[in-house]
């Protein structure tokens, strides 16, 4: 199949470009700076041909002509098709566009992209900065995927993949800063210290209650205020609970000795759809599968800083699980919303 490349340009883009032909020197020469992602959007879904790739925005410090590189690869994996330089014009912020080629793509596959710029120099900058945006070619509905469908977001790679900008907080660390709680030694619900107790407040989540620490709980309320404006079917069919829980962690194996599981602190929740019988620790159909309902909810709280537990490394992979990142925990911290007990 032939690669077909098209450009956005603009007369007044072009005449902007070439009047910054003379470069600077070589030794003084900066790269130009990541693009953004302007289409696909986040989890936009595309039909099996023509997906279409745009990002813009990349500026050089040196003013030059700046190219665009698009790439195209699954979760974590091998990148699956990269695009040749393509030169970016246009006012609005040097825009370029590709069209990535169906064989370069399978049916039913969730891809993610980037972009990079590279000046004339051949300087090349960072990629942009949101790399998880999200394309696929499986035929969906008029209205995508259904919430309960099991989708393959492919093979299983690094967590900061999917949990790009949020560092995992220890439990090392949440004893230093909340409760020094020991291992419980179960995997059952067992009292907390009344310290800590009392930091915790409910939320109603979807079409459930989930009890947290009571700052995260409050930014929970607006997390799902947004779901049920924005995505209103997404909200129906969620059921946002088991929040607190003072236990030890568990995988698919069972309860890992000598652990304390962030829910003990109330900084974890877990999700799930209405029409799953139990929690979902990863679909039937193995590691790298997912319900698409929880690819959307991670949509939303990877925004409000939440990690997901389907980034979580070889079968400790969680599909429902959500905790708050070290950059949520410090800005409680920062503003004094939560103290030792
Ligand atoms: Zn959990």
């Amino acid at each position: 199949m032939r690669l077909r490349l098209r450009t956005v340009a603009c007369a007044a883009g072009l005449a902007f470009a070439s009047s910054f032909l003379v470069a600077a020197p070589a030794s003084a020469n900066t790269p130009p700076t990541a693009p953004t992602v302007l289409s696909p959007e986040n989890f936009g879904y595309r039909s099996l041909n023509n997906v279409t790739l745009t990002a813009a925005g990349s500026r050089d410090a040196e003013g030059q002509n700046v190219s665009l590189q698009f790439t195209v690869g699954f979760f974590g994996a091998a990148t699956v098709w990269t695009s040749p330089w393509i030169a970016a014009f246009g006012l609005a912020g040097n825009a370029a566009s590709v069209v990535v080629p169906a064989s370069s793509v399978r049916a039913g596959q969730v891809y993610i992209w980037s972009v990079r710029a590279r000046d004339s120099l051949g300087a090349v900058g960072p990629p942009a900065a949101r790399a998880i945006d999200i394309f696929s070619n499986y035929q969906p509905g008029a209205s995508g995927f259904r919430y309960d469908e099991a989708i393959f977001l492919g093979g299983f790679g690094p967590r900061e993949t999917v949990n790009s900008g949020l560092t995992q907080v220890s439990s090392a660390t949440l004893k230093s800063v909340l409760a020094d709680l020991p291992s419980p030694g179960t995997v059952n619900c067992t009292a907390l210290p009344s310290g800590l107790q009392s930091q915790m407040a409910s939320v109603p989540t979807g079409r459930g209650t989930v009890t947290l620490l009571a700052p995260l709980a409050q930014g929970m309320r607006v997390v799902m205020h947004e779901i049920q404006v924005k995505e209103p079917a997404l909200y129906d069919v969620l059921v946002a609970s088991g929040g607190l829980c003072y236990r030890n962690s568990k995988n698919a194996s069972g309860m890992k000795p000598g652990t304390v599981s962030p829910h003990s602190w109330g900084t974890a929740l877990d999700i799930k759809l209405t029409s799953q019988s139990g929690y979902e620790f990863y679909p039937s159909k193995g590691l790298g599968w997912v319900t698409w309902g929880l690819v959307r909810t991670y949509f939303y709280l990877h925004e409000a800083g939440w990690i997901w537990g389907f980034g979580f490394s070889g079968d400790n992979q969680d599909n429902m699980h959500f905790e708050i990142g070290l950059q949520g925990l410090n800005g409680m911290i920062w503003w004094g919303q939560i103290h030792h007990a």
